[in-house]
């Protein structure tokens, strides 16, 4: 539907946590209509001292900073929602110093920090409204004048409760309709923890209508005494949607969210039936905050003994089918992927190394210096596996030479926007370990203080294992001189760009920034810092198990993900003296009709090679030489069947969609590039639009900002040099009958 499409580019294009904002400021703008200027006063203090104790330890640190931190006003919106206008000024600031600060704070054994901060900022309020005891019965309880004027009833009116006054307690829970539409775009798109919310709204509904109503209940919430009220009330839904998805706080697993969810609902439920003490749900989240990790655990056993493989992270059978959107339906055989493709692939990317976790982690700590580490990789030549190739130890040195008592970031991309790769997904689901393996050696190796993983939005099953991952790196390591964190990106192609990856990582929009200064000098927060694709940080561990020799001397290895018209598209190990023709074998060999007609190389930044590239080797320069390029590693074959102009149509359309619109030569030159390769399909072209494509595409080549723009044209080029007679056939008096039939 195009209005899903439209919300679904605008999650991508603003990022989880901007979305957040976004579905926050209805609770704001109602809470203020209801309760007026003071509500207001409560949430702007409650942000800003978020802010200010955000950013004044970087100030007095004389490190830089910056005011605008999409997590510290999240934490601020919540924080200053959950309270009620009546609040003292003095609390709110306590609160929002204990969020920002001990909310913030990562617990050493488990590398993160342990509670939600707003509810941990809620949390210290309420303690101060037990010394000022007044306070609860009238502004904490949600005691409504409605429901009390109606005798517990929601009234006056039904719609106007529904809409304003449901339950008026905390500034927002003012309207059960906007939190429960707020609450499913939530769902919808932006966390993936759907099963703590339903669990916990299920819960919640189970307890009120079956558990008996208390005396308890009068003067403290009247509205527990109806479940319909209960169930839409403000708290259940807040809580739900806004407390018990946050990502690092809350397990990792589905079952683990259905055990946390069900069991902030009891402390709730439970807390306001039978209890006086203030905002219950609140509680709830911090207590199951605090036995996340014994969660995580647990699950993590049950899983290896082969219980509740219903909850098991759902690994999918082929990552063609999911990520490769070019693909037609895979045919039959292709779903059939034999159980050990995958395992030939991690074996080779194991190269016959010991299988056990973070081993190599544990002898580098013990037995080498960073320098030893950075050697090892000089000597094999590792290069950048993310699409650029740069060679991994130059990238080390340029971030080495920063002065020593800069924090070093390190930032792990493996949102794998491009179209046709799926390797770095392969190895987040299937090799978490190694991945985080790779990354803690990466950081020791450069003396980071920080790690980042970014993964991509939609990557549910990855995630649970990444998590898992990083939390068995913490339970094996108490004292790492890093912290490692995941964290769900945007998804863009154009945020797999250093400098947009950077700026998304800052919280602004996600787009190029100018160099210098280079990440190396400037990146995150203005540290000095290193970014590296999934795949080059996972090979880090047998590379320097084996040595950076045996590395070298073994290809050095590449992953590449092979795909379209073959059998078996998956990952597979080649090497730089693998041939085009040998990887397409390692598929299952060509599964479409006729013959191979091209060979789509390096993704929408590659280009289109002939069925007599095949001979090939699999290193960039065979292929810059040939007009395409490695690119990230994606090879997908092309039948005879498919016409090469509406394949490059594809990418230019998915290219303008994924343009950050920061220059015009991109950002009108991809629509208008996609707009003429239709006209030329439809058969309504001519001469002047040949020449006008031309045009277009060497303004983008030559005038764009950053790499998207630059090396759009690249697969129309690769058809002008290997099919010259191709665009022009569109014009022709028959036009093409590939695109006809098609049609
Ligand atoms: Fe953005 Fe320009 Fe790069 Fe396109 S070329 S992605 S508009 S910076």
């Amino acid at each position: 539907m195009a209005v899903f499409d439209l919300l679904n580019s605008a999650r991508t294009r603003l990022g989880a946590k901007w979305c957040v904002v976004l579905l926050l400021l209805p609770e704001v703008a109602f809470g203020v209509f209801w309760f007026g200027a003071r509500a207001a006063a409560v949430i702007g203090l409650a942000v800003a001292v978020c802010v200010v104790a955000s950013v004044a330890p970087r100030v007095l640190a004389g490190e830089p900073y910056r005011f605008f931190n999409v997590g510290t006003l999240i934490t601020g919106l919540l924080l200053g929602l959950t309270l009620s206008v009546d609040t003292p000024f003095y609390m709110i600031i306590f609160g929002g110093l204990v969020a920002e600060i001990a909310g913030k704070w990562a617990v050493p054994i488990v590398n993160r920090p342990l509670f939600n901060p707003a509810a941990l900022g809620r949390a210290a309020i309420a303690l101060l409204e037990v010394i000022e005891p007044p306070l609860i019965a009238d502004t904490l309880s949600g005691a409504s004048p409605l429901m009390v004027q109606a005798g517990g009833q929601p009234a006056p009116s039904f719609i106007y409760a529904l809409l304003l006054g449901f339950t008026k307690g905390a500034i927002g829970e003012t309207s059960a309709v906007i939190l429960l539409i707020c609450g499913y775009l939530m769902m919808r798109f932006v966390v993936v923890k759907r099963a703590a919310v339903f669990a916990s709204i299920a819960t919640t509904a189970i307890l009120v209508t079956a558990l008996p109503a208390s005396a308890q209940v009068v003067g403290h919430a009247p509205w527990v005494m109806n479940p319909v009220v209960y169930l839409l009330g403000g708290s259940t839904l807040f809580f739900a949607f806004f407390f018990i998805t946050e990502p690092l706080t809350t397990p990792a697993s589905r079952l683990g969210g259905v055990v946390f969810g069900t069991g902030v609902a009891g402390v709730g439920v439970l807390g306001r039936l039978y209890t006086d003490i203030p905002g219950c749900e609140m509680w709830g989240v911090l207590l199951m905050n605090a036995l996340t990790p014994r969660i995580d655990e647990t699950v993590a056993v049950l899983r290896r003994a082969g219980k509740f493989s219903g909850f098991a992270k759902a690994a999918p059978r082929s990552f063609a089918m999911v990520t490769d959107f070019y693909a037609d339906p895979p045919t039959e055989e292709a779903k059939e992927i034999p159980d050990d493709t995958h395992s030939q692939a991690l074996n080779a990317l194991h190269m016959g190394m010991e299988r056990r976790p973070f081993s190599v982690l544990r002898e580098t700590l013990k037995d080498r210096g960073p320098g030893d580490v950075a050697s090892e990789v000089q000597v094999s030549r590792l290069a950048g596996c993310g699409g650029a190739h740069f060679p991994v130890a130059q990238k080390w040195s340029l971030i080495m030479d920063q002065a020593p008592e800069r924090k070093r970031v390190l930032v792990v991309n493996g949102q794998e926007g491009e179209t046709d790769s799926f390797k770095d997904r392969f190895l987040m689901g299937f090799a978490p370990q190694l991945v985080v393996e790779g990354a803690s050696l990466a950081a020791f190796a450069i003396e980071a203080s920080t790690v980042k993983i970014v993964i991509g939005p939609g990557m549910t099953a990855e995630n649970e294992a990444m998590e898992e991952a990083i939390e068995d790196l913490g339970r094996q390591f108490s004292k790492l001189p890093f912290t490692v964190e995941l964290v769900v990106g945007p998804g863009l192609y154009i945020s797999g760009e250093e400098s947009a990856l950077i700026s998304f990582l800052e919280g602004e929009r996600g787009e190029p920034r100018k160099r210098p200064p280079f990440p190396a000098q400037s990146g995150v927060d203005g540290e000095p810092t290193l970014v590296h694709n999934v795949e080059t940080v996972a090979w880090l561990p047998t590379l320097l198990k084996g040595g950076g020799r045996r590395f070298l001397e073994r290809g050095p290895p590449k992953l590449v993900s092979v795909s379209g018209d073959v059998l078996r598209p998956n990952v597979f190990v080649v090497s730089a003296a693998t041939t085009v023709e040998e990887a397409v074998a390692l598929g299952g060999g060509f599964s479409g009709a006729g013959a191979v007609q091209a060979f789509a190389i390096g993704g929408p930044s590659g280009g289109f090679l002939p069925a007599s590239a095949g001979s090939l080797r699999l290193c960039e320069t065979d292929l810059r030489e040939a007009g395409a390029g490695l690119g990230s590693g994606s090879l997908r074959v092309i039948g005879e069947r498919s016409c090469l102009l509406t394949e490059f149509g594809k990418t230019i359309d998915f290219l303008s969609r994924q343009s950050c619109g920061r220059c015009a030569p991109c950002r009108v030159g991809s629509g208008v590039l996609g707009e003429l390769c239709q006209r030329l399909r439809r058969g309504d072209g001519d001469e002047g639009c040949l020449t006008e494509i031309g045009e277009v595409a060497t303004a983008m080549a030559s005038a764009s900002f950053c790499g998207l723009g630059q090396a759009a044209p690249r697969q129309l080029r690769s058809i002008e040099r290997y099919w010259p007679n191709l665009l022009a056939r569109h014009h022709g008096e028959n036009g093409c009958e590939r695109c006809r039939q098609a049609a």
